[in-house]
């Protein structure tokens, strides 16, 4: 079975690939000559996962003739940090939530854009300052991943959409420089350290996206055995 991953994320694509049965190919949107870029502009994390599938299977279709043959499906994953005491926020908005309802005047007064690297760190800055003083820290990651699939494949014609889920709290400060994004402000339920100061392989077992794609696996796992 031929699947797409619509993401061109060398690490999640290795991720990906390493948890996936046999007999299942994961090829990227480099890989079947998708270049362009994709709006999110979904409300959930549900929605911009879907959009993202969506608009990939749709180029698949139009394109099949000439470039692409034989794809079973796509899928394509969404991820979002939700604080239990900012109602779910930032939710949808966790890549750039350093600018959301910031006076946009101050964007303009910027010389340059943001690095990744600097978006990262402002994102956990505003993590920092909106709980200062709060003492539920409690939140999570979540991942869903939305998955469509050709009414030819061994599964079902149509959408399905599954999530993983790591839940933890906020650190007062930051710790460890590993991993991304908000990896060191991040505690996971169950352990004193941030997924900044723990081993890689820890985080990559037990993240909302390994978690999201383990239900993943399974889906296609009972899918393939009708
Ligand atoms: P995406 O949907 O995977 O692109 O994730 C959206 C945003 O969530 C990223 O830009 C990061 O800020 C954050 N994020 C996603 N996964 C992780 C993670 O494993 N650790 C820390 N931050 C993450």
């Amino acid at each position: 079975m031929k699947l797409v991953f619509a993401s061109n994320n060398a690490h999640k694509l290795s991720e990906v690939r390493a948890m996936m049965p046999a007999g299942v190919e994961v090829l990227s949107l480099h890989e079947i000559g998708f270049e362009a870029e994709i709006d999110e502009t979904g409300e959930t994390l549900e929605e911009n996962s879907l959009i993202k599938a969506q608009t990939v299977w749709e180029w698949i279709v139009e394109s099949r003739k000439s470039k692409v043959e034989s794809i079973d499906g796509v899928f394509a994953d969404d991820t979002g940090l939700e604080i239990d005491a900012l109602n779910g926020e930032p939710g949808v908005y966790t890549a750039r939530w350093y600018k959301r309802n910031t006076d946009r005047s101050a964007d303009r007064t910027q010389t340059a854009p943001l690095t990744e690297k600097e978006i990262f760190h402002a994102n956990r800055a505003k993590a920092l300052r909106e709980l200062e003083g709060k003492d539920n820290r409690d939140c999570q990651f979540r991942t869903v991943i939305t998955l469509l699939m050709n009414g030819d494949a061994p599964l079902n014609d149509g959408m399905i959409q599954v999530e993983g889920i790591v839940r933890g709290r906020i650190a007062e400060q930051e710790f460890g420089e590993g991993g991304f994004g908000y990896d060191p402000v991040f505690i996971p339920e169950g352990y004193n350290k941030t997924f900044g100061e723990l081993p890689a392989e820890l985080k990559n077992h037990i993240s909302h996206r390994a978690r999201a794609i383990q239900e993943l696996v399974k889906v296609l796992n009972d899918g393939l055995k009708d």
